[in-house]
């Protein structure tokens, strides 16, 4: 990493209200969103970034919630990483979300970067776009011209890099909770704790009272230039009883579905083989899961 530098010069703008916000955003094409800082300061520090204008969301009201809405869990701009993995809705309906922001650098960045920050900024590495993914999540952003809302699949368009235009403002998102009874798993390899993933991926497993596979979702991070949904694999399960051989084909049917790149971190095949690996343990202790709620039921 090249060594820290004094930002290039710009102005800082405290945003009062999503409206104000749009509208510095919409006059000045070399402005940024600041949220919780903990991507962006940094590129400002090593100058990755030369922002004329930053536009300070932080402190804008009613921004900061965790809430219920039809069935999703929504998430407000400025919600912390913390506060989204503490919440006991998140605890109690999306247990998947909690266990992937706490895989999230260190309990400092976390406790200041948001969730809409992390997925607006994109990094393939990253943790959060792959779990939107995995739990169907809308994004919601705001600009001038009024809302708009996108799915996870048409919001990641490649490494650092989204569907939302210079001027617009995430203003929440919306994930998915899955079905009562739904298995889950979380992992990821990195080179040690708090690092960025190598390689992780998230999964969910449901299956009906004869154990038949009636909700898969199995998102990939750290193995393109955005998150990878298996779908092929997710196909395969879906209407049959999983067991051992199902799962070995899934690992296979992985390697065969995604297509990383070598990068100064790892190899294309490595990248390749540890995915598979990490879709077989992430189905088969999410499969465990749902079978001994069927047990306790
Ligand atoms: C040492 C270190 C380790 C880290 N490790 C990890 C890790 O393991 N996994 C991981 O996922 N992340 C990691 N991060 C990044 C961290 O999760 C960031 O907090 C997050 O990526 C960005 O969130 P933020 O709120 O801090 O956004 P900021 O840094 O404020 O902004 C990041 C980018 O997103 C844009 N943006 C932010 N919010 C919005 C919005 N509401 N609307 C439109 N654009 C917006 C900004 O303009 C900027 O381009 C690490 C960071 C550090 C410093």
């Amino acid at each position: 990493m090249a060594a820290p530098v004094k930002p290039a010069p710009f102005e800082y703008v405290r945003a009062r209200s999503l409206h104000e916000a749009a509208e510095l955003l919409a006059a000045d094409p070399d402005a940024k969103v600041l949220a919780g800082g903990q991507s962006l300061v940094p590129m400002l520090s090593m100058r990755l970034a030369r922002p004329a204008r930053l536009v300070d969301v932080g402190r804008i009201e009613h921004l900061a919630y965790v809430d219920e809405v039809e069935g999703h869990l929504e998430i407000g701009a400025t919600a912390t990483q913390t506060q989204v993995a503490t919440h006991p809705l998140t605890l109690s309906r999306v247990p998947i979300l909690s266990a992937g922001i706490a895989r999230i650098g260190h309990t400092q960045i976390r406790n200041r970067g948001t969730v809409c920050g992390s997925l607006a900024h994109h990094d393939p590495s990253a943790e959060l776009p792959a779990l939107a993914l995995a739990l169907d999540a809308r994004l919601t952003s705001f600009s001038v011209r009024g809302p708009v809302s996108r799915t996870a699949d048409a919001f990641f368009t490649g490494t650092f890099d989204t569907a939302l235009d210079l001027d617009e403002v995430l203003t929440s998102v919306q994930f998915a909770m899955p079905p009562e009874g739904t298995g889950w798993s979380f992992r990821e390899v990195a080179r040690r704790s708090g690092d960025f993933a190598l390689v992780g991926v998230g999964a969910l497993l449901h299956t009906d009272d004869a154990g038949v596979v009636d909700h898969v979702r199995i998102s990939l991070f750290g193995v393109g230039s955005t998150p990878v949904r298996v779908r092929a694999v997710e196909d395969r399960l879906l209407g049959t009883v999983v067991d051992e051989p199902a799962l070995d084909a899934a690992a296979e049917a992985t390697a065969d579905q995604i297509d990383p790149t070598s990068d100064a971190h790892a190899s294309a095949d490595y990248r390749r083989e540890v995915a598979a690996h990490l879709v077989q343990e992430a189905l088969a202790e999410a499969w465990a899961t749902t079978r001994r709620k069927h047990a306790d039921a």
